[in-house]
């Protein structure tokens, strides 16, 4: 995968406010991909045999084979032409699409599932006094994916079995204490406002280095690293086989494969992820949510995305490293604006 020297003429690495961009053309072109239509539109398409990659000129939004995944800095144009951050290439495009750069087997056995919120702590809420809130849909569902999970023969622990309050970082330190092979903690999303608008499924895992987190909070790029970054490429390619199949199981909108440092992420020695299972304040979604044939499906398919997950030949096909290729990484000097951060 290294030492692709003849790259080094082809994939030209320029320092766009202190983050190191590379020509989509190049990348594309060193690694076989070639672009449907023109290079120089708002939207840029590049395919091959088995990969179509969309992606849009100021936008961090991209389409993997299908599956919307947010990249860590937008996509910039300059004089015309698009460019990708160095990061989001080595750090989210590369794993998703290389064939096992970690050759490490993917053997599961015991599976840590985090209802999230719990006791005091009631997660979104809907519905008024009497209303429903997410820390009794998230338990449900838990309870459900355990049953599937034992059923397909793994070992299942909760961080909580019951309504009770269990502080974040007592959830991953659980999973950790245990040797957890994977770590899920299970969420529902709500919103104050545009309740008929706002739906759809996210999955997160830990935000790489040097990047800024793409939840509503997200801090920023000088975060350090966290026990998590260890498993960032294996808690990325399960998120994005989560997310695919969360997606197309449950027909749900696509909100992308996202990045954040959240508490029961950073910590954990294994791959983690955050799924937000939908919408609670949708007319539509929060009503299936409540419907437990609905939880079932949701179940199944988590089920389904970590069977994906562990076979790594469902990744497609090999893209190269820009590290032998691009220009030698030279310390920032300029801290990169606001409008080169994705939040
Ligand atoms: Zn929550």
């Amino acid at each position: 995968m290294l030492g692709i020297a003849g790259c080094a003429a082809l994939v030209q690495a320029a320092s766009l406010n202190g983050e190191w961009y590379v020509p989509l053309s190049d990348w594309a072109g060193a690694n076989g991909l070639r672009p449907a239509g023109s290079w120089r539109g708002a939207r840029v398409v590049v395919t091959n045999r088995v990969n179509r990659l969309e992606f849009e000129v100021d936008s961090a939004q991209s389409r993997i084979n299908g599956v919307n995944v947010r990249l860590s800095f937008p996509v910039a144009s300059v004089r015309g032409a698009p460019h990708l951050a160095r990061l989001d290439l080595d750090k989210t495009l590369l794993p998703l699409l290389s064939p096992v750069s970690d050759p490490s087997p993917r053997r599961i056995a015991t599976i840590c599932l985090d209802p999230g919120h719990g006791g005091k702590d009631t997660g979104n809420h809907v519905g008024g006094l009497f209303g429903r809130n997410e820390k009794t849909y998230t338990l449900a569902l838990a309870q459900e994916l355990r049953d599937q999970l034992k059923r397909a023969g793994f070992n299942v622990i909760l961080t909580r079995n019951r309504d009770s309050f269990v502080e974040l970082p007592a959830r991953v330190a659980l999973a950790n204490r245990v040797g957890a092979d994977l770590f899920l903690s299970l969420h529902f999303n709500g919103t104050p406002s545009n309740k008929n608008e706002v739906d759809g499924v996210e999955t997160y895992c830990i935000t790489p280095v040097g990047a800024s987190s793409s939840n509503a909070q997200g801090e920023g790029s000088r975060h350090g690293p966290t026990a998590a970054n260890r498993f960032e490429n294996k808690s990325l390619q399960l998120a994005y086989q989560m997310q695919k199949s969360l997606v197309q199981t449950l027909r749900a909108e696509d909100r992308g494969v996202r990045r954040a440092r959240f508490a029961v992420l950073r910590d954990a020695t294994m791959p983690a992820l955050l799924i937000e299972g939908g919408y609670l304040s949708h007319p539509v979604e929060g009503k299936k949510i409540f419907d437990s044939a609905y939880r079932q499906q949701m179940a199944a398919a988590i089920v389904k995305g970590i069977l994906a997950y562990q076979k790594p030949t469902s990744v497609p096909a090999k893209v190269k490293s820009t590290a032998a290729s691009a220009a030698p990484v030279r310390k920032r000097a300029v801290k990169p604006p606001e409008t080169y951060k994705f939040k």
